[in-house]
């Protein structure tokens, strides 16, 4: 059962010597060895070189080496794979980078290592971040641990599904307008995507520069603490990282709610809400009264634009970004008669039909003559989006809503429809927009079928730390962590 363990179970565990790294990296490797085939939430992983860490963390442990120095020493950790990990293949789950292997560690794989974690395993996701299910991954889908005949949620689908199939207790992904949090909810995890700036992106493959931000997947709030704890600081090689205190996030945990001001989201809790989700989230909220928060109505008036202009902003940054992948410096070239034809025979081979979309769109926007209608309108509206956020936050100390309008759905069910699987990101986008932080949790399931709603919290920028109190006294107030995917 030591697959089922938390982060903070296995540092128990390993401070008091009743277990190995290497016994918690073969731990996960036999979970994967069992249900691997039917979540196939990774797509490679190295076991060889999982167990070299582990030795190596072992023989720091028997060096009297503890966890206050190195609060993740031993603890194996996967990462999407869109986060580069020295001599490990980076797909970014596309074809266009075929045998591209990373030569360097990106800044929050450094400061995993250095706090001692075994960093192991390249998880599934939407090629290039793009998507909400897995669906556009170049190799497979990752099936949702709860139902396999449903998707995990996306981009970081893989990273959610391997933390709720216990194949490892903790993992990292990026959230761009809700890869994080919307594949938690779906899947039953606790998922963080921190303040803009929080994190560093270096090593993260760029899809929309302004809006990325890496957080992680872990069972438990106190596990998303120490896992934020370990990543989050200044960095010089990201100009956007922020020079900023960083709080003890450990401080959050075990208070009450008393004094806090908990805005609910009138826009966000109308029309199109399954009715599932819908008495889950009620639920939370009349629990997060109970624990002493306040609970105000609230108003997000320019929320009905954040879709339409994350798909301005976000597509015309990524068809930048992408520019790069052109069969000369990183990818796998498909030859052509011309350096033209060779572009369009690398391009046009190598990205798959959701990346040509935004390709396409986002160079649209950006186009001579469409540049003011698109682009730099779309600019002017998420400054309106940022400023309802302020204006929010002068009366409130944290935002709830849901996270997704609906529970999983099934595979296939709106890969026809860009614009349906558009919509399963409709709460979550925003708060990507403003560069705030937010956080999914689960609160429940619906019931027939029992699929996992998760809770989101919004914060003010630099709010982590509010956003983690509240969720750990909602977690220990209800436990549906405690329940587990039916996957054996
Ligand atoms: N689902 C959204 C999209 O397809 C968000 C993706 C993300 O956050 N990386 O763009």
């Amino acid at each position: 059962m030591l697959h089922r363990s938390t982060v903070a179970d296995l540092i128990r565990l390993l401070g008091s010597r009743k277990i190995s790294s290497t016994e918690a990296v073969q731990a996960c490797l036999d979970r994967i060895a069992a249900v691997e085939s039917r979540v196939k939430a990774f797509i490679s992983h190295d076991p060889a070189d999982a167990l070299r860490q582990a030795k190596a963390a072992d023989e720091a442990l028997a060096r009297g080496e503890t966890h206050h120095n190195k609060p993740l020493l031993g603890v194996p950790i996967a990462i999407k794979d869109v986060i580069a990990v020295q001599g490990q293949p980076l797909t970014c789950g596309s074809r266009i980078l075929g045998g591209y292997v990373s030569p360097y560690d990106a800044t929050v794989i450094e400061r995993l290592r250095s706090a001692g974690a075994v960093v192991f395993g390249r998880l599934n996701m939407d090629e290039f971040a793009m998507g909400s299910s897995t669906e556009n991954s170049a190799f497979h889908t990752t099936r949702n641990p709860w139902d396999l005949e449903r998707i995990p949620g996306g981009s970081s689908g893989g990273s959610a599904a391997a933390v709720a199939a216990d194949e490892v207790p903790a993992t990292l992904g990026s959230d761009t307008g809700g890869s994080i949090r919307q594949p938690a909810a779906l899947c039953g995890c606790v998922g963080l995507k921190p303040t803009y700036g929080m994190v560093s992106r270096y090593g993260l493959v760029a899809f929309a520069s302004s809006l990325d931000q890496i957080g992680p997947f872990t069972k438990t709030v106190e596990d998303s603490t120490l896992l934020l704890q370990s990543i989050v600081g200044h960095d010089p090689k990201d100009s956007t990282s922020l020079r900023t205190p960083i709080p003890d996030y450990s401080q959050s945990l075990g208070r009450d709610l008393r004094g806090l001001r908990v805005g609910l989201v009138k826009e966000f809790m109308v029309g199109g809400l399954d009715p599932g989700v819908k008495a889950a989230v009620d639920a939370a909220v009349l629990q997060l009264q109970s624990l002493g928060a306040e609970i105000r109505e609230i108003s997000l008036p320019h929320s009905d634009y954040a879709v339409a202009v994350y798909y301005i902003v976000a597509t015309a940054e990524a068809s930048a970004n992408l520019a790069r992948f052109d069969g000369v410096r990183y990818c796998a070239r498909a030859e052509g008669n011309d350096p033209i034809q060779m572009y369009e025979n690398t391009r046009g081979r190598g990205f798959g039909p959701e990346v040509k979309r935004r390709i396409i769109l986002g160079t649209y926007v950006l186009s001579s003559g469409y540049y003011d209608a698109y682009y730099l309108r779309a600019q002017k509206v998420r400054t309106l989006i940022r400023e309802d956020f302020r204006k929010a936050f002068e009366s409130v100390d944290a935002i709830v809503s849901p996270t997704t309008p609906t529970p999983a759905f099934k595979a296939g069910e709106k890969t026809a429809d860009p614009l349906q699987m558009y919509l399963s990101d409709i709460f979550t986008i925003s708060c990507n927009l403003a560069g705030i932080p937010g956080m999914s949790i689960p609160c429940g399931f619906t019931t027939s079928p029992k699929l996992p709603v998760g809770m989101q919290l919004l914060g003010k920028p630099l709010g982590e730390a509010t956003l983690i109190r509240i969720a750990h006294a909602y977690e220990q107030s209800t436990r549906w962590n405690q329940d587990r995917a039916p996957i054996v």
